[in-house]
């Protein structure tokens, strides 16, 4: 029997507000999209954060048995600076300032996105469809708006008409607003705009002499709102209504706000069944930005090459840290925080690798199918991993206490906790770093120093293609050399 069969799983529906039980529309089978990254810079630690949130629930469908399309997209094209309708396609103002075709920008930062996600050990999503590769779709998906009398054309670009859609379905109800409400604290339309209200949204955006993304379409040149992008693929992949959507909580208000009304102004009904949304990560208290200088990339906390952190911390750590938290509260990122999930790392890995030598007895002091119970109930409970967290290191009291010889576990038993533990933290969770014991690391350590003392005698001889094929060795296996005053440090990437 499946595992799912025996679980029953709530999830918290933005949608409704409310934890509820899920049941996907086709037993076994589960469609999840979520809105991927807008490739025009380094990723933000705070979308890795919502991005993790989504790889830990695919990872526990999977866990649970379940076969799962997850689609999660990459936005190549449309997405506007301010986010209104008359900002720059963040891509081509990329492109633009670094003198690069805007395929060099999307290459360059979807290199690098994935280039993070794997060092966090994340599962890759099983589509994985970009903006301009479904234009024709988009194209589609607009005509067929207009003709059910829920867009208008306007000098080459093409608007979805909220008030019109507003009359017989309701817009705002996933963000919990009130399209009269939006009216009275909005600005008037001037003269100059296209629009004619101030919350209809582009559909199409006809493009300037200038503009270098551009597409023919019955409109004209020109390239699709942000919005549609995700509408089109995830009709595209998983149907007109599928199981989960997710993202972050500040997509909630207006991209999937405007995705639902495009879905249900061109096929006429609700395409998602459950909505969720991670909440976001702060830095020392306070919002991460790139302008008030409270920011880090996930690049310089693997490296310690920043001012904001005392040493650098494997990805791992940084992933047991986030899910400490649960998915859907603030997450504050600082040094104290790190070091403690170090510490709790170092601790639950010690003890998994300890279970191995661990000896049996013929009673056991912990029980074992009450405990497995909890950790599902934990999980089972809107994905609770800080209680899964918790649960696991009561593992970890007694595995220690059954090493000091003050506690016994049997054979079965103990086979049983193995299992539970490996799937728990490595397959849903996604930790890694099984042996990173004192011994192990120690043992690293010695090595790395005795390449560093011989790379000295190297420079020291002048002999620098030695000194320089020792740093670009360890470079190539991960670990950075960092040539300081005080001598050299490294870390491990
Ligand atoms: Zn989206």
């Amino acid at each position: 029997m499946q595992l799912y069969l025996s679980q029953t799983l709530k999830i918290h529906n933005s949608l409704s507000g409310k934890k509820e039980i899920f049941k996907p529309l086709n037993e076994g089978h589960i469609g999840m999209y979520v809105c991927g990254p807008t490739v025009y810079s380094n990723v933000h630690l705070g979308n890795c954060r919502t991005f993790m949130s989504f790889d830990m629930i695919f990872r526990y469908f999977k866990h649970l048995g379940y076969k799962v399309r997850y689609v999660r997209n990459i936005t190549d094209a449309g997405h506007l600076v301010d986010d209104a309708e008359d900002g720059e396609d963040k891509i081509a103002k990329k492109a633009r300032l670094e003198k690069l075709e805007p395929m060099e920008v999307v290459q360059r930062y979807t290199v690098d996105f994935h280039n993070i996600l794997q060092k966090f050990n994340f599962l890759p999503p099983s589509i994985e469809p970009t903006a301009t590769g479904h234009i024709i779709e988009q194209i589609e998906i607009i005509k067929d708006i207009l003709e059910k009398g829920y867009g208008y054309e306007k000098n080459g670009s093409v608007y979805f008409d909220v008030a019109k859609f507003n009359e017989t379905h309701e817009y705002g109800k996933l963000s919990g607003r009130k399209l009269e409400d939006m009216i009275a604290n909005t600005r008037e339309l001037t003269a100059q705009d296209e629009k004619k209200n101030p919350q209809d949204f582009a559909l199409w955006k006809k493009a300037e002499p200038q503009h270098i993304m551009r597409w023919p379409s019955p409109w004209g040149d020109g390239f699709p709102g942000w919005h549609l992008e995700c509408t089109a693929m995830s009709t595209k992949y998983l149907g007109e209504t599928f199981d989960i959507h997710g993202g972050g909580m500040d997509l909630k208000f207006p991209h999937h706000e405007c995705e639902i009304a495009q879905a249900e102004a061109s096929n006429g009904h609700s395409p998602v069944r459950y909505w969720l949304h991670a909440n976001m990560l702060t830095m020392n208290g306070k919002k991460m930005a790139k302008s008030t200088g409270n920011n880090i990339l996930p690049g310089e906390i693997f490296t310690g090459d920043n001012d904001i952190l005392s040493k650098a911390f494997s990805p791992s750590v940084v992933r047991f840290f986030m899910m400490q938290a649960h998915y859907t509260s603030i997450l504050d990122l600082s040094d104290d925080a790190l070091l403690a999930s170090e510490k709790g790392h170092h601790k639950l890995m010690d003890a998994l690798n300890a279970i191995d030598n661990l000896e049996t007895g013929n009673t056991s002091d912990f029980d074992i199918a009450n405990w497995k119970r909890e950790c599902y109930s934990a999980m089972n409970d809107d994905f609770n991993t800080p209680i899964l967290i918790a649960k696991m290191f009561d593992a970890v009291k007694h595995i220690n206490l059954i090493k000091e010889n003050q506690q016994s576990i049997t054979k079965g038993d103990k086979k049983e906790l193995q299992a539970t533990l490996n799937a728990f933290v490595f397959d849903v969770l996604g930790l890694e770093g099984k042996s990173n014991s004192d011994s192990d690391s120690g043992k690293l350590s010695g090595v790395v120093e005795l390449l560093i003392q011989l790379r000295k005698d190297a420079r020291d001889n002048k002999d620098f293609a030695t000194s320089d094929k020792i740093r670009d060795q360890l470079a190539a296996l991960g670990i950075q050399l960092n040539d300081g005053k005080d001598g050299t440090t490294f870390n491990v990437i």
